[in-house]
C-alpha cells in the first residue's frame, strides 16, 4: 500500500486548558475521499482546525509523510492544505474574482493563476456569471461554491471541507455535492469531509470516521459504516 496523504496518529487538541481531543487516529488516501461524522461537540471542527494549526495539538500530524503538527497556518497552507471554515469566510466587499485572485495570494504564477481562474469557472458556471458580483450580494450556496473556488486556487493536495450543506436548500446542496464529486473524479482533489448530512457524506467519501465526545469510536469503509444499525439510528433517520 503506498503512504497516505495525510496520516495522524494519537491527535489532541486543547482550548487552553480544555482537552477537545482525546487521541485521534485517521487517514486521507492520495485522491481520497474522507469524512469525519459526528454529533454536535463532538470534535468534528475542532479536528479540522487541528489539522491547520489553529489550535494547540498533540500526536503527529503527517503531509505527505512530513510533520506538519505544530507548524503555523501558513506555513500548513502553503504546504498544500486548503480549509473552507463553516460559515464560509468569503471578503463580502469584493468581488467573485478578486476573491479567486486573493485565494492564489500564496502563489506568484500570474499565467497558471488566470487559467486556474477560468478552470474554476468550468466547475462552478454560476460564479463565472456572477465574477463581477460582490461575494455578499451572493446567495448562501453560491457563497459556499466560492469559498470552495476560492480554497481550489490555492491548487491543495488537500482540502478540508467543514458543514459544506450548511443552512443550505436540497438542490443547491445536491448540485454543490455533483460538483465535489467531479472534482473528485476529474482533479483526484483529496478532502476531509466534516458533514451532519451523513448520508449525503457517506455517498462521497470511501471511508468514514465517526468522533464521539472527541474519541473515535468507529471507522471504516463508507459503505460499511452506513450500514452499520447504531450508525443509521444516530445519524441517518432509519
Ligand atoms: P458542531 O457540529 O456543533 O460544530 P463539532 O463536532 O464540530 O460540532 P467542535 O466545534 O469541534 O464540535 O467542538 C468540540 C468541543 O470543543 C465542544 O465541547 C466545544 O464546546 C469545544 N469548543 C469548541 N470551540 C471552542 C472554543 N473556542 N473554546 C473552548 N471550547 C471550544
Amino acid at each position: 500500500m503506498s503512504e497516505p496523504l495525510l496520516k495522524v496518529t494519537g491527535l489532541t487538541a486543547w482550548y487552553g486548558r480544555i482537552q477537545a481531543l482525546y487521541g485521534l487516529d485517521f487517514e486521507v488516501p492520495e485522491k481520497g475521499v474522507v469524512t469525519l461524522l459526528g454529533a454536535n461537540g463532538a470534535g468534528k471542527t475542532t479536528t479540522l482546525r487541528a489539522l491547520c494549526g489553529m489550535i494547540q495539538t498533540g500526536g503527529d500530524i503527517l503531509l505527505g509523510g512530513q510533520p506538519i503538527g505544530g507548524m503555523a497556518t501558513e506555513d500548513i497552507v502553503r504546504l498544500g492544505i486548503a480549509h473552507v471554515p463553516e460559515g464560509r469566510g468569503t471578503f463580502t466587499a469584493m468581488t467573485v474574482e478578486e476573491n479567486l485572485q486573493l485565494g492564489a495570494m500564496t502563489r506568484g504564477d500570474t499565467r497558471a493563476i488566470a487559467e486556474d481562474i477560468d478552470r474554476t469557472y468550468a466547475y462552478f458556471p454560476r460564479l463565472a456569471e456572477r465574477r463581477s458580483q460582490q461575494a455578499g450580494t451572493l446567495s448562501g450556496g453560491e457563497q459556499q461554491m466560492l469559498a470552495i473556488s476560492r480554497a481550489l486556487m490555492l491548487r491543495p493536495r488537500l482540502m478540508l471541507l467543514d458543514e459544506p450543506s450548511f443552512g443550505l436548500a436540497p438542490l443547491i446542496v445536491e448540485e454543490l455535492f455533483s460538483i465535489l464529486s467531479d472534482l473528485k473524479d476529474k482533479e483526484g482533489l483529496a478532502m476531509l469531509i466534516v458533514e451532519q448530512n451523513a448520508a449525503l457524506a457517506l455517498e462521497i467519501a470511501e471511508d468514514a470516521y465517526l468522533i464521539e465526545t472527541g474519541r473515535l469510536v468507529m471507522s471504516g469503509p463508507a459503505q460499511q459504516i452506513g450500514s452499520d444499525e447504531n450508525v443509521r439510528r444516530a445519524y441517518l433517520g432509519y
